[in-house]
């Protein structure tokens, strides 16, 4: 689910941020002063003064002064019910721009705007940097070669029309997102230029088949406590050879290697929802009703890497990846 910071109240004919919106809501700032409430509806936002796509800010109601919210996540705005932007909607402009990137601020450097070379490969995964065009250095001291460097550079701005790449998963990830709500801005190119779309390397996890090359699996999935390992599994199956063997791959979520990693807030996540999973577990053996397995309970999960069988289970494979650097979660 695509998530945003800001988006436009109708209710007060401005944009206003998820915070804000919480605070005109409740009728009190973040630091505890009263306001007045002018948000009185949860229903009234949309994407931007020009596109009427539905926005809800989760969290609205909540309190955030009050010390026992303080686990809450901060409020945001999100498309609930799907839908896909107005055409020239202000948010996808800019968003566009961002993507395509505005750091070289040379008019020189031309460009298509709707082109993007995503430096990521099925099979392979992120690629690394390329390497500088190098000049030969006929004079050898270091003054000549930075100067030689930056002379190739202001030619290839010249002559060479550049296309601009991403290599950040998370974007990746978010224009998939708007991809799959309809939205298409792009022509997608691999890293050498062959044209390529957005499911050549986002494989769902949904009971079929897959070919298990290294690419961005998704899908819907829970975690649950496993001893005092957190177990990640996919709610639906897949074989990834020819056995016939259709499984839920699963993997051990480790808390020393996230805090290694530096991935502490990823796994302080997993956990409260693995705590979630928990309650209702036992509140389904109390009464045997079913419903208490919400959505909420289960959450989008995005994997970078592949799989690997492991007698009758369908593992992560952790030689192919370090977990807590290729997993990227949205909640429901
Ligand atoms: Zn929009």
């Amino acid at each position: 689910m695509v998530t945003y910071d800001k988006a436009y109240s109708t209710e007060l004919k401005d944009d206003i941020s998820a915070s804000g919106a919480n605070e005109k809501y409740i009728g009190k700032t973040n630091l505890g002063q009263i306001v007045s409430k002018s948000i009185k509806h949860n229903d009234t936002f949309q994407c931007s003064s020009n596109c009427t796509l539905k926005l809800t800010c989760a969290n609205i109601h909540v309190d955030f002064t009050d010390k026992k919210n303080i686990n809450k996540l901060e409020p945001y705005f999100t498309n609930r019910n799907g839908g896909r932007h107005d055409d020239g909607c202000f948010r996808v402009i800019e968003e566009n721009k961002k993507y395509v990137g505005t750091s070289n601020k040379t008019s020189i450097y031309e460009r298509n705007d709707y082109d993007l070379i995503i430096d990521f490969k099925k099979g392979i995964g992120l690629l690394p940097s390329s390497t500088p065009t190098q000049t030969s250095n006929v004079l050898g001291t270091n003054s000549n070669i930075s100067a030689n460097n930056k002379l190739s550079r202001n030619n290839n701005l010249l002559t060479r029309k550049r296309t601009p790449h991403t290599k950040d998963i998370k974007k990746i990830i978010t224009m998939f997102e708007e991809h799959e709500l309809g939205n298409n801005p792009f022509n997608i190119f691999d890293s050498d230029k062959n044209p390529i779309s957005f499911d050549d390397i986002f494989i769902p996890i949904s009971d079929s088949k897959i070919s298990n090359d290294f690419a961005i699996y998704y899908g819907q999935a829970h975690v649950q406590w496993f001893k005092k390992s957190i177990r990640l599994v996919f709610s639906k199956s897949t074989s990834i050879d020819d056995t016939g063997d259709f499984t839920s791959p699963s993997t051990f979520l480790n808390k020393d290697i996230f805090i290694e990693e530096k991935k502490q807030k990823l796994f302080s996540q997993f956990s409260r929802l693995a705590d979630d999973y928990q309650k209702a577990i036992e509140e389904f053996k109390k009464t045997g009703d079913k419903s208490v397995f919400t959505k909420k309970l289960y959450f989008r999960i995005y994997f970078i890497g592949k799989f690997k069988r492991v007698s009758n289970y369908i593992n992560f494979d952790t030689e192919s990846c370090n977990i807590p650097k290729s997993l990227f979660i949205r909640k429901n």
